[in-house]
């Protein structure tokens, strides 16, 4: 019995470290406006690099043309064509291939890296059943889920890995020129035409079906966001040189950091244990690669301290053996029984534990999950507000802002596929903003958007020259 209550107060700690109340949350938005203004200002300005994008003119539905993006995330490399008629409702998306990313690719050299990219398109392209007597040159966008220093639309060098990527002789180097010489390599007539990240993609998607986009969120395996900045809010950039007075500005919000943020030891651990510990501190709580370790830990904690587990599994005790799928699928289990979470345990090493045991699995996923939902909105609010249209009235707060329209345009496996996240998530954002001003935005949720927004961004930075 005396175990049982060491369990609970383990619950109880967890739960008060992830607490996120909205005082708390809008200390959050506040923090994150904050350092957007910061990174804006200088180069290293803020934890949040609000990289440069040099697109300032987002697809509008009047793109022509065939083109290919190939999209490297965290998890998956995804390969589209399209084919675009010079209005929105000609875009057709002709073919989508999704690849999940061999580990072994993870830290291998760049040299793999790219020939294994480049070999998946020639696949690609063999398969296509275009009959064709000359061999056409081909346009590609290259999505790219990584920091990057972009020194132009087509070119940028990459800042570091995430996500559990490891490729050390690669910082520095110019990932769309990399990727360019291994298809020259394969003697494959394609030209990388844009490098974009994948945040930038949503948004370009986001814009062509609906010109009220102004910002794109990522939670897939990691997290990060861009939005449309103007111009003369950019101070770091002496001549941006854009003709619509605004650039979209990837803020790189998964290295957002605050003293503020809700932390747990299990956070502080999987931080130690990481790869690019003190990094991505953001990311650690909200991405989609993190959320199942947390989880994990907690469990393993419990086990540890208590024998409602059984004997200690040394599954249990791998880092990221528990996926973030299995928290949803034990989260959104609705079996009396829990039958889905005693098999996911059991997957783990841990076999038969009684049902009270399994609740309290599903409470800690929870707990988690809600966290993470909560700080994502926080996020959302955090732009809205430094984009003037969280209905605060920007700098003159005496007048109450006229609310327009805003969307938001949010993608990534882990918001589409777990819908208690997407719950969590759109109910601290209402709360955040109040009715009033959450009745005018909208979020929307897209599939595929980063990379089918590539290929449309590309289109159009090509209708412009
Ligand atoms: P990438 O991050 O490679 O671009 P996605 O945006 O599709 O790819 O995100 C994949 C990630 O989303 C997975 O690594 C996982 O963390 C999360 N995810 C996918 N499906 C689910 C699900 N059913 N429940 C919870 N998380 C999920």
């Amino acid at each position: 019995k005396r175990k049982w209550k060491k369990v609970v107060g383990i619950l109880r700690d967890l739960e008060e470290a992830c607490e996120t109340p909205l005082g708390r949350l809008r200390q959050m938005v506040d923090a994150i406006a904050v350092e957007m203004q910061a990174g804006l200002v200088s180069e290293g300005g803020s934890k949040l690099k609000m990289l440069l994008t040099f697109v300032d003119d987002l697809p509008n539905g009047s793109e022509t043309g065939t083109y290919y993006a190939l999209h490297l995330g965290g998890s998956y490399f995804r390969i589209i064509r399209v084919h675009l008629g010079g209005q929105r409702s000609t875009l057709e998306v002709q073919d989508v291939e999704r690849h999940s990313i061999p580990t072994s690719l993870m830290n291998s050299t760049s040299e793999v890296l790219f020939d294994f990219l480049a070999s998946s398109l020639q696949m690609f392209i063999e398969k296509e059943v275009f009959n064709l007597s000359q061999p056409v040159k081909r346009e590609l966008a290259f999505t790219f889920s990584f920091p990057v220093k972009q020194t132009s639309i087509s070119s940028g060098v990459l800042i570091k890995w995430t996500k559990g990527f490891a490729i050390s002789e690669m910082a520095g180097e110019d990932i769309a020129e990399c990727l360019q010489g291994a298809l020259n390599k394969r003697g494959l007539d394609i030209r990388v035409a844009a490098l974009v990240n994948d945040t930038v993609g949503a948004l370009s998607f986001g814009h062509f079906h609906d010109p009220d986009t102004i910002a794109a969120v990522v939670f897939g395996t990691g997290s990060n966001a861009c939005y449309l900045e103007r111009t003369d809010a950019i101070i770091k950039c002496q001549n941006p040189r854009t003709t619509s007075g605004s650039m979209v500005v990837n803020m790189e919000w998964g290295n957002f950091w605050s003293s503020r943020l809700p932390r747990t030891s299990y956070d502080l651990e999987l931080d130690a244990e990481s790869m690019n510990s003190n990094d991505m501190g953001f990311e650690k709580m909200i991405g989609g690669m993190y959320l199942g370790d947390i989880v994990r830990r907690v469990i393993l904690r419990m086990s540890q301290e208590s024998d409602i587990f059984g004997p200690i599994s040394s599954i249990l005790s791998t880092p990221f053996v528990l996926r973030t799928n299995s928290v949803s699928a034990m989260h959104e289990d609705d079996t009396p029984e829990l039958l889905e979470v005693a098999r996911i345990l059991n997957d783990l090493g841990v076999a038969e534990v009684a049902l009270k045991v399994r609740k309290l699995v599903v409470k800690i996923c929870d707990v988690v999950t809600r966290r993470a939902a909560r700080l994502a909105a926080a996020g959302i609010a955090g732009i809205l507000k430094k984009v003037g249209r969280d209905g605060s009235g920007g700098g003159r707060r005496s007048d109450k802002q006229i609310m327009r329209r805003t969307v938001v345009a949010v993608e990534g496996g882990l918001y589409l596929n777990y819908r208690m996240f997407r719950e969590y998530m759109d109910e601290a954002l209402r709360d955040i903003l109040g009715e009033d001003v959450a009745q005018h935005v909208v979020i929307k949720a897209m599939e595929d958007g980063s990379s089918i927004g590539s290929a449309l961004l590309l289109a159009s930075s090509q209708s412009v020259q």
